[in-house]
């Protein structure tokens, strides 16, 4: 693995987080290029639980570098209580880095979030509400702030004093009673500014050196497939691109510089908030996968929707993000059912589609169709080490038929396979023999 980057094939909440603080073992640089606070990453380290939002989950290892890149949207109050939290589990954090060219939310982001969102009335996108959109959007629009200027107090006034009256103006014209405050926020975010300025620095400099030197760089992304802006379910999409081609640009590195990518997928699907999802499951089937596989959300607490593997989802992935191996997370959850179904396709007015349709209005219209495998029985605590440790061959053998459908049917090799939450349940199928 010189670089590897890792990505969600689906909706998100993948269990990314377990498996990039797995390979950030190998790794001496892990980075995140997309997304904002809006992702979040659970990662178990003994008995420990830490919840990230804006840090890399390479951060709870203190030999590496974890980097913020480009490509990110930083809330800086946030990120230091991220910081504080982690400083008083006693982890260190002096290994961040943060790029110059990362874009700030600020206020007016979360407060414009809300305003739109109560006016899309039937439309609502399920925005979490922390400003991530209107800040991608001010970078495109060529208003944002960059990291680089929250550091430097005379320019961050100067960016101020313009932008201020302007998000005043766009509160008033949304109907919002809110505005903004130019010299509270001055002197609050001077102050983020004065404590985060010994991270800030040239990320995309530093990772060329790093690869240059063939150190290993892990890109972590956020979010799954199924939401980038590009490629997702548009509208009910973030405001990113999710892919692995985005590891390069939200990092400032060519896209050469990627040897690897692996897909993180469950051996189901979730998704959370708005938006279709053709093998969504509801009753009794989809409680009970709910709350085996405690699927709440990490940043925003709610409750995800399960379904069963949608087939269509991951090739869509694969043809996107270019796989070279999956992790496949959460197929303990799967234990304990008579009979697992696995989307292999959808119909669509009648006839069979593999692709994943760019229309919403034809992905309403689309059933999925299954194939129907057999289930395994839970693996006891006993025998999950003794699974842990001698590898594929001591898995129920219809999990591992289920592992090997999903395979050919995705042309991509299971590389990583989660069995339980902590760190040491991912079985490291990477030199297995075929
Ligand atoms: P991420 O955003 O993709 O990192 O996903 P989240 O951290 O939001 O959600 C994944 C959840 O599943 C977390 O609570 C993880 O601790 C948990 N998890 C990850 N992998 C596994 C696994 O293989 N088995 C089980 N049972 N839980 C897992």
């Amino acid at each position: 693995m010189p670089t590897l980057a890792v990505v969600g094939a689906q909706w998100g909440d993948e269990g990314k987080g377990k498996i990039v603080d797995y390979l950030a073992q190998e790794a001496h640089v892990v980075v995140r290029f997309q997304g904002g606070n809006n992702a979040g990453h659970s990662v178990k380290v003994g008995e420990e639980l830490f919840k990230l939002h804006h840090l890399p989950s390479g951060i709870l290892r203190s030999s590496k570098t974890a980097v913020i890149a480009n490509g990110v949207v930083i809330d800086p109050g946030v990120l230091l209580e991220e910081v504080d939290g982690l400083r008083k589990r006693g982890k260190s954090v002096k290994n961040l880095r943060i790029s110059e060219r990362a874009h700030v939310i600020m206020p007016y982001h979360k407060l414009l979030d809300a305003a739109e969102e109560g006016m899309r009335e039937g439309a609502k996108v399920g925005t979490t509400g922390r400003g991530i959109g209107p800040a991608y959007a001010d970078k495109a629009a060529r208003l944002g702030i960059r990291m680089g200027e929250l550091v430097d107090q005379d320019l961050l006034e100067e960016r101020l004093s313009f932008l201020v009256p302007l998000k005043n103006k766009m509160l008033q014209a949304l109907g919002s009673d809110s505005r903004i405050d130019e010299k509270k926020v001055l002197d609050e975010y001077s102050e983020y500014g004065r404590r985060l300025k010994v991270h800030v620095t040239d990320t995309g400099g530093l990772l060329s050196d790093a690869i240059a030197k063939k150190r290993r760089v892990l890109f972590e992304g956020a979010q799954g497939t199924m939401l980038d802006i590009d490629h997702g379910t548009y509208p009910f999409v973030t405001s990113s691109n999710t892919v692995s081609g985005n590891a390069a640009t939200g990092s400032g590195i060519p896209a050469t510089a990627i040897d690897d990518i692996f897909g993180v997928t469950k051996a189901y699907t979730t998704r959370v908030g708005e938006g279709p999802f053709p093998t969504e499951l509801f009753g009794e089937l989809s409680t009970c996968i709910a709350e085996k596989g405690g699927e709440f959300g990490t940043t925003t607490g709610r409750n995800r929707r399960c379904g069963w593997l949608d087939l269509v989802v991951l090739r869509h992935a694969h043809a996107l993000n270019g796989f070279t191996g999956l992790a496949l997370t959460k197929i303990d959850i799967l234990g304990g059912f008579d009979e697992l179904k696995v989307c292999t396709h959808y119909t669509l007015d009648g006839r069979k589609t593999t692709r994943f349709p760019a229309d919403l209005r034809r992905l309403k219209r689309c059933e999925p169709k299954y194939q129907v495998l057999e289930g395994w029985n839970d693996i006891e605590p006993k025998r999950m080490s003794k699974v842990l440790r001698e590898g594929f061959s001591t898995l129920p053998s219809n999990m591992r038929k289920y592992i090997r459908f999903v395979e050919r049917e995705t042309g991509v090799r299971v590389v990583l396979l989660g069995l339980g939450r902590r760190r040491s349940e991912t079985l490291d199928l990477r030199k297995r023999r075929w």
